[in-house]
């Protein structure tokens, strides 16, 4: 008999477990609150514009969210670069200074570009081998890592306060979404270990030819329904209940039992709806866990005024930008769009506020900035983009099994050992998809 599986909450998470699922030859209904699946990854249009919530890249190392693109069909909408190559731009410097990939295996593919890294004094471009390899060497699964914050760690290893800000945040602060004083050590070495130090390719940046509704949210609704799964879209789940048989679940005049249900809402919804007793965490654990925002800062100027798809910058209150021109239709001129990840600073300051501090900032490290003028100029925030990696929050990430029979949960935020990532979400889609078919491996070669 095919089993009725309930999955709430259309994020990658989500569409990863009811693409299991579904594949595996059950009945899945996904019901999801707003409009469109996607969830943290999505774009709307602004005019002519097609925009981003928020620039999203990848690595060569998210291996689970490229096997959930192949399963999309979108391989053709991304690109990936073939090797790292990072271009950082100071106001204090002229050109840019690489972090590129060389031919040698990990860590030494680095070495080079570290060595010659300009917005460091040469003792601190010395002084990095011996942290990273000690890194290395950090077992990310251990409490006592999970209690100490990256920073302390890193100082305790040689590295100087401008060793951090200016390189190891430089990294951090875009896969972790904190500052390394504020970071677990045990997610920041998931982060190095896996993408920097173990396999050269695996830090090569990848990034959406398209906008992101196009990449994940609308194939991902053509699969599912291909697939046979129903998609209920602008469909909020209110209550959960266990039932003889199964679970009840309501959301607005849409009501039925499901055999079982895959949670994949962020974790204040999931702290709400979830049965008492079924974790085993802290009372008030989803507010423990907290969030942490992300603002873009998105820039239309009246000329091209970057070469490359992205720089990073140190020395200046901007972090990483990114050129959207192609992605958002933008008609002449360049569109480019500042992410600021750990942005709590932001977060609730005015559009002309932000202008004021963002803008003359921008254009002492672009290029041809200065002389460029703006077109439009918009701002995006996500309060709730990712949860806090802080030292500790191990401790408040369920799995994906739990007590109640038939309950399954997933997101980026569960215990995957990643940071919340779009890896993250997706390794979550999978293990609780795993937890409900239970040994057998549905169709894994597939995705
Ligand atoms: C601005 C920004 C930039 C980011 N940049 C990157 C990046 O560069 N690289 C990277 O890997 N990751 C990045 N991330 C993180 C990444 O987007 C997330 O980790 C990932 O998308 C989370 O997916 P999820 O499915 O776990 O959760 P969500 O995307 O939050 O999905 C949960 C879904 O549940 C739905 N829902 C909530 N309540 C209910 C309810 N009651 N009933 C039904 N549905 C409900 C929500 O509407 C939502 O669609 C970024 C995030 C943001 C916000």
């Amino acid at each position: 008999m095919t089993r009725r599986v309930a999955v709430i909450g259309g994020g990658l998470a989500g569409i990863t477990a009811a693409l299991r699922c579904a594949d595996a030859g059950l009945d899945v209904t996904l019901l999801e609150a707003r409009g469109h699946l996607g969830g943290l990854t999505h774009s709307f249009r602004r005019g002519e514009l097609d925009v981003d919530n928020g620039q999203h890249v990848f690595l060569r190392c998210c291996t689970s969210y490229l096997d959930l693109l192949r399963r999309l069909r979108v391989m053709d909408k991304v690109h990936l670069q073939p090797r790292l190559a990072i271009p950082v731009r100071s106001p204090r410097l002229r050109e840019p200074v690489w972090l590129r990939r060389n031919g040698l295996p990990a860590p030494l593919h680095l070495a080079d570009s570290v060595l010659k890294y300009r917005p460091l004094p040469v003792a601190d471009r010395l002084r990095f081998a011996g942290a990273a390899l000690a890194l290395r060497g950090v077992d990310r699964e251990s409490a006592e890592a999970d209690a100490q914050s990256f920073a302390d760690w890193l100082g305790r290893h040689g590295q100087s306060e401008q060793a951090i800000t200016k390189l190891w945040d430089l990294v951090g602060i875009a896969t972790l979404n904190a500052h390394a004083a504020e970071a677990s050590l045990s997610l920041a070495a998931t982060v190095f270990q896996v993408g920097l130090l173990t396999d050269a390719g695996a830090a090569d940046i990848g990034w959406a030819k398209v906008p992101l509704r196009e990449l994940h949210g609308e194939p991902a609704k053509a699969r599912l329904t291909e697939a046979g799964a129903q998609v209920l879209l602008g469909t909020k789940v209110s209550a959960l209940s266990k039932e003889d048989g199964g679970w009840r679940v309501v959301a607005g005049e849409t009501e039925f039992v499901a055999e079982a249900v895959v949670l994949a809402v962020p974790p204040d919804i999931a702290h709400r709806l979830l049965p008492d007793g079924s974790v085993n965490l802290p009372e008030g654990w989803a507010d423990a866990l907290g969030s942490s925002p992300i603002v873009n800062v998105h820039v239309v100027f009246d000329r091209p005024v970057l070469s490359e798809p992205f720089f990073a910058a140190v020395d200046s209150p901007v972090q990483w930008v990114f050129d959207r021109t192609r992605q958002s239709g933008v008609d002449g001129g360049q569109y480019v769009a500042v992410s600021m990840s750990a942005a709590d600073d932001l977060i609730d300051v005015p559009v002309r506020r932000i202008r004021e501090r963002i803008l003359p900032a921008l254009r002492q490290v672009l290029p041809s900035g200065a002389r460029a003028d703006v077109r439009d100029f918009f701002v995006t925030r996500e309060r709730h983009a990712t949860f806090r990696p802080a030292p500790g929050s191990a401790a408040l990430r369920p799995g994906a099994a739990t007590a109640a029979e038939g309950l399954v949960l997933a997101g980026a935020w569960t215990a995957t050992g990643w940071p919340a990532t779009m890896e993250g979400a997706v390794r979550s889609g999978d293990a609780a998809a795993k937890a409900l078919l239970g040994a057998q491996n549905p169709n894994s070669k597939d995705m």
